[in-house]
């Protein structure tokens, strides 16, 4: 496959860019505190070939358990910061490589200047041979971003990494790579291309985030690769699927399988993602989840709203208060997950907190009468 001249980043035991092949991720969605089931986890996604292995760690505690888990898995591990970006420090002695999103960062100890947030993290990087990855999400682009380009948010996400990047070039660390994710193949696309044209140097993380079950999941994830890896946009990737637990090694099954299609000509989706037929959307839930009824929820919800399939409607679902909150914004319906209850929202407006076992025929309800409205 023809690729853009990026520079090579080092992740553990592999390189992320230039001339090595296409990097195949994934990432656990045990408890990061459950060490065992963790490794087994992390040891099942590096033997179905992958290359890195994402873990979510948001407390102290969980980096006890990175700690050990690091000790019992020979994977290369990445952490995903998420909110907490000052637990990089004690995080990078355990892994090869962490994320921020800088639509976090923002929010995060937001007296202080971006700029100085980042400088800690490449100090930290550096200090400890870290690779970083600049995770910025279309769904949570930092808000300053968002109000330069009211009404392109493909601009404000593709505005905030090259922002990054800048901040990082000016620190002289050049040991990233960019993700630029959405649920929407076109916004992937779209987004990818803009950014490689402005920085070619900076290895690409491609992935369609919540793409959601499979096989729709699959085909939302195909349509966006398909344009980009033959086009020479692409480094490393993620296939996003809402998988039970045992199986999410697939993930990595998929994305390689897709790599071996593309080198090979063999395309099997159509390049614009049909935008007038019900969308579900659904993250593919991580130790964050707080109900392990998540995956369980995602597929009723599929199964219950097929009959609404005419209809250009989006739903999401997702798995936890870290990113279901904001996630499910740009959704005509969301749902996201709490211990006990699942929160419904119709567009930003929360419409409660219902049980697992009341939240479909309220979801129902809400779907009949926003197909009703639009009649
Ligand atoms: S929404 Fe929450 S549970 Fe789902 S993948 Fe994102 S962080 Fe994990």
């Amino acid at each position: 496959m023809k690729r853009n001249e990026t520079r090579s980043v080092r992740a553990g035991s592999i390189f992320i860019g230039g001339a090595h092949r296409v990097a195949v991720q994934s990432m656990c969605a045990t408890k990061t505190q459950n060490v065992d089931a963790t490794v087994e986890q992390a040891e099942k996604i590096r033997e179905a070939g992958g290359d890195l292995v994402r873990i979510a760690v948001d407390s102290p505690k969980d980096v006890v358990a990175l700690a050990e888990i690091r000790r019992q898995t020979k994977a290369n591990l990445v952490v995903d910061l998420q909110e907490n970006y000052r637990l990089a420090a004690t995080v990078a002695p355990h892994v090869d490589k962490f994320r921020y999103n800088p639509g976090h960062l923002y929010h995060h100890e937001k007296e202080k200047p971006v700029a100085e947030k980042v400088r800690f993290l490449a100090d930290v990087a550096r200090e400890n041979g870290c690779a970083i990855r600049v995770g910025v999400n279309c769904g949570s682009v930092d808000p300053e971003m968002k109000e330069k380009h009211p009404d392109d948010d493909v601009a404000a996400m593709v505005a905030s990494a090259i922002e990054h990047c800048a901040l990082l070039d000016d620190l002289k660390f050049d040991q990233y790579v960019v993700s630029l994710k959405d649920s929407h193949p076109r916004k992937v696309i779209e987004g990818n291309t803009r950014f490689a044209a402005a920085r070619r140097d900076v290895p690409l993380h491609l992935g369609v985030t919540e793409a959601g079950i499979p096989p729709e999941g699959i085909i939302k994830t195909r349509v966006a690769f398909e344009q980009l890896l033959p086009r020479g946009i692409g480094d490393t990737l993620r296939v996003s699927l809402t998988l039970p637990n045992p199986r999410k090694h697939e993930e990595i099954t998929v994305g390689k399988l897709i790599l071996e299609d593309i080198a090979a000509g063999r395309f099997r989706s159509v390049p614009v993602f049909d935008d007038h037929t019900l969308n579900v959307i659904s993250c593919p839930s991580c130790s964050r989840v707080e109900n392990e009824k998540f995956v369980e929820l995602a597929e009723a919800v599929k199964e219950m709203t097929a009959y609404a399939k005419p209809h250009a409607i989006t739903i999401a679902v997702m798995g936890c208060r870290v990113n279901g909150p904001g996630e499910t914004d740009d959704a005509d319906l969301g749902l996201w997950c709490g211990p006990t209850h699942v929160n419904l929202k119709k567009q930003k407006a929360a419409l409660g907190a219902f049980t697992y076992d009341d939240i479909l025929p309220k979801l129902r309800a809400e779907l009949d009468a926003l197909i009703a409205a639009r009649s």
